[in-house]
């Protein structure tokens, strides 16, 4: 007790830096990237402010510039030519996801490429599979849905994907792809599931990104409700019991108590910092009302202080460049 406690004796100046519990570090970083087979140049995605849309001449250069920065990790989003209702682009050999990994392994083969599993980018419709009637009119079904993402992961790592990465939220999806990777020989491969996904607002700048948004419905039969704690953990126990490698809580930020308790299930957890999260800070800095580089290395550091053992935000390149300035 006061006096003789006194808790700032250990954030004096010279103490305080040895005795930091939790601080980012650039291995922490995934870098989401987005390629688009239809355009030329890199497009600017208007809504998260200093990302961009990248044509496939120019990935593997972005990809090169994240890896010299330090980033070690990509996961790839592709924007496809065509679309149809049933996301065929998504596994064609020659895709845009399957050329971009392709062009980026063979300029630096040591670089961690994670490929989203997922057909919504594909879809005419903008679901993530394929869509059919149900009780409550038509809505993605699941068990046809699992073969198509059977096959994109095949494709993603015939390509040369280290990690796929399904997204989709399919019942059994992770056992579904699992078998059909090792099925193919790719035992090797492994999968992060994005095993706890909300139906969460914070998602509205990745569909310009993405141009994944859809025409009908929308994806709260799929993803989990803010309000369920316990149905979000069964979730990740779920996709662990099928064998997935890495876990995932997505969005981040507001989810941290979700997060922390992912992180008890004994796998590696990454946390999604979504793109809402990115415009939030991105636009209260772009007004000065907050300070950016702070803000994001605080929210990164509640992130890892939560559990994730990986991070995926927008952020990861000007993370690693901050990183370097402070030494
Ligand atoms: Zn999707």
């Amino acid at each position: 007790m006061f006096p003789q406690r006194r808790m700032r004796r250990l954030r004096s100046r010279s103490i305080q830096p040895l005795l930091c519990e939790i601080s980012v570090s650039k291995k922490d970083l995934v870098a989401p990237l987005f390629v688009d087979e239809t355009i030329t140049s890199p497009l600017p995605i208007e809504s998260m402010p200093g990302q961009f849309r990248y044509p496939l001449n120019d990935i593997a250069d972005v990809a090169a510039e994240l890896w010299k920065k330090g980033v070690q990790a990509i996961l790839v989003f592709g924007i496809p030519g065509d679309k149809d209702p049933f996301g065929c682009s998504a596994f064609h050999p020659e895709g845009i996801v399957q050329q971009a990994v392709r062009r980026i392994k063979a300029k630096i083969k040591e670089m961690v490429i994670i490929t989203d599993v997922c057909a919504c980018e594909y879809t005419d419709h903008g679901h993530c599979g394929i869509v059919g009637e149900t009780r409550c009119g038509p809505d993605l079904l699941n068990d046809p849905s699992l073969e198509l993402m059977n096959k994109i992961a095949i494709s993603h790592a015939t390509s040369g994907a280290d990690i796929v990465a399904p997204s989709c939220m399919l019942d059994g999806m992770v056992s579904s792809i699992r078998a059909a990777l090792d099925g193919a020989g790719f035992e090797d491969v492994l999968i992060m599931s994005y095993s706890t996904k909300f139906a969460s607002a914070l998602y509205g700048p990745f569909r310009e990104a993405a141009d994944s948004g859809f025409t009908y419905g929308d994806r709260t039969t799929y993803q989990i409700h803010p309000g369920n704690s316990r149905e979000a953990i069964l979730e990740s126990q779920m996709d662990a019991d099928e064998g997935a490698d890495i876990l995932m809580v997505k969005p981040a930020g507001f989810y941290l108590d979700i997060l922390a308790e992912v992180a008890t299930l004994g796998l590696p957890v990454a946390a999604y910092q979504v793109s809402g999260e990115y415009a939030m800070i991105k636009c209260a800095a772009h007004h000065g009302w907050i300070q950016e580089k702070e803000t994001v290395f605080e929210s990164l550091t509640s992130i890892k202080r939560a559990g994730a053992t990986l991070i995926i935000t927008y952020f990861a390149g000007d993370v690693a460049r901050w990183l370097d300035e402070k030494q």
